[in-house]
């Protein structure tokens, strides 16, 4: 028996095999979910209920669509309390992250709705006598969308939310570490009323991943694929797309940079950098992973940045309200642990935390980062962060810059001409200007560049990603031919 089903064509189902595979709380061990082991059969079945509903759902007014994607929004909120208490099971997060993840994955789905009436058109002024020519934007088919488990409602939301507006049917999988989760968006859909096939799940135990995933690529109704997750994972999925000619949002690691210049406000760029690098335990795209200080205010930043980073409250995330939850898994521990050793041995200095033996890890700040070492520039996605002292506009901009990652990234000043101009020049899909990295809303252009990955999720850019545009033409007049 599982704790959770697949969805396909309206219908709750388990594996076709019947196998299953169990999800495991971080901090004690003990099974959080019991989800089916998904086959590439199952996958393929998935896609077909979702092409059989294309045709149906892609000719639905936007009214109806639009009234649906509205009542998905008050189903999902209306489900924050087994939200909250299926990420404090599956993945440790407090009770403050499962509920910012719902309050925006509803917003996801209000702005979804909104989108339904602007996916529009334009005519175009033709050379040929009484052509009426237009470029018409047209749902594009069935869409694949993966996410990942750290901002598990509202990425596995963002996965399919635009593309249900555009007219698209849709295959979630989900994470194999929040099954449970993931099928909470489901079951909000569902009860939304949404038509049977038009939204799918899938669910696999972890050796299955890329066997799953490619039998859904390669389906010929498969006509986008969006992925959330790490650069490693998404450049296989960028082979397997390129393999089948299939268009992808790839929305990948990050390794962002928070740059205090030397006139910023001191306590505004410690509040943004607290946020930005420890909400969630810093596993975060966006999160801060280096903080980029000029050296002339480095000493007064670094003290009152360890001395907040200090006081956040950490603890098991079922017993209370905490900031620092319980991280995903061991494999973090055991990778910041090595971060940490790997920086001290090369001269780093701590200044606050340190290693931990559990998954309840200590805010930790490692000063004078240098570029020998390896946490600038792999990504911690942990509460380990890296302060890099720098002289000067010019080294900000290029150490900010001397990264493979381009996600997001934020730059404080008080002359805001001078922050924008550094803003300017940071390579990364996102920046902001006194403010954190870490800012999600359902209407902006969200991506990254370089191993960040490409394309946009958000307003207009995610219409442009999950819509086809077509050159449709009506010859008002005899036509001339030359022949
Ligand atoms: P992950 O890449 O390990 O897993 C994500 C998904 O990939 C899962 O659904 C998994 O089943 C699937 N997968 C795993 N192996 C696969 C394979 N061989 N073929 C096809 N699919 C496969 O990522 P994660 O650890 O769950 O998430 C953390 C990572 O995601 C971090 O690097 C983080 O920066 C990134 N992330 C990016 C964004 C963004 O918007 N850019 C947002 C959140 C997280």
């Amino acid at each position: 028996m599982t704790d959770v089903f697949m969805f396909i064509d309206g219908e709750h189902r388990s594996a076709s095999g019947g196998a299953t595979f169990e999800r495991r709380n971080p901090l004690d061990g003990g099974v959080a979910t019991r989800a089916p082991s998904g086959t590439p059969a199952d996958a393929v079945a998935a896609v077909e209920a979702a092409q059989r509903a294309f045709a149906t759902w892609s000719q639905t007014g936007p009214g109806e669509r639009r009234a649906l994607l509205q009542k998905a929004a008050h189903a999902i909120e209306a489900r924050a309390d087994a939200f909250i208490q299926a990420m404090a099971r599956e993945t440790g997060a407090s009770a403050q992250w499962a509920g910012f993840n719902v309050h925006l994955a509803a917003g996801l789905l209000t702005e979804a709705a909104s989108l339904t009436t602007q996916i529009s058109g334009e005519v175009i002024p033709s050379d040929v006598p009484g052509s009426l020519a237009m470029g018409v934007r047209q749902a594009a088919g069935v869409v694949l969308g993966i996410a990942p488990w750290n901002a598990p409602v509202i990425l596995a939301t963002r996965a399919i939310a635009t593309p249900l507006a555009c007219g698209n049917t849709v295959v979630l999988k989900g994470s194999e570490l929040c099954p449970k989760t993931h099928a909470l968006i489901i079951e909000a859909l569902n009860e939304a009323g949404l038509p049977k096939g038009v939204v799918n799940f899938v669910t696999n135990a972890p050796a299955d991943a890329g066997a799953v995933v490619e039998a859904m690529v390669a389906h010929p109704a498969v006509r986008r694929i969006n992925f959330t997750g790490s650069t490693r994972v998404g450049r296989l999925i960028a082979q397997t797309c390129a393999k089948y000619l299939k268009p992808a949002v790839l929305e990948l690691g990050g390794k962002a940079p928070l740059v205090v210049l030397d006139d910023a406000d001191i306590d505004a760029a410690v509040n943004g950098a607290i946020f930005g690098a420890f909400a969630n335990s810093g596993q975060i795209c966006m999160s801060t992973e280096r903080i980029v200080v000029d050296n002339a205010i480095a000493d007064e930043f670094v003290a009152k940045f360890a001395a907040r980073a200090q006081s956040l409250p950490l603890g098991d995330p079922r017993e209370g309200p905490v900031v620092l939850g319980s991280v995903v898994d061991m494999s973090t521990v055991a990778r910041c642990n090595a971060l940490i050793d790997d920086a001290l041995a090369k001269g780093a200095k701590l200044v606050c935390g340190g290693k931990a033996t559990s998954t309840l890890m200590p805010a930790t700040v490692l000063d004078h980062v240098t570029a020998a070492m390896e946490i600038y520039r792999e990504e911690s996605f942990g509460p380990v962060k890296a302060v890099v002292r720098v002289n000067g506009v010019e080294e900000a901009v290029a150490t900010a810059n001397d990264n493979e990652f381009g996600l997001s990234s934020a730059v404080f000043g008080r002359d805001v001409a001078r922050a924008w101009n550094v803003a300017r020049r940071i390579e990364a899909g996102i920046c902001h200007v006194n403010g954190p990295t870490v800012h999600d809303e359902a209407q902006m252009p969200f991506g990254g560049v370089k191993s960040s990955g490409y394309g946009r999720f958000g307003g207009r850019a995610g219409v442009e990603a999950f819509t086809e545009l077509r050159w449709l033409t009506v010859q008002t007049t005899p036509r001339h031919y030359p022949f």
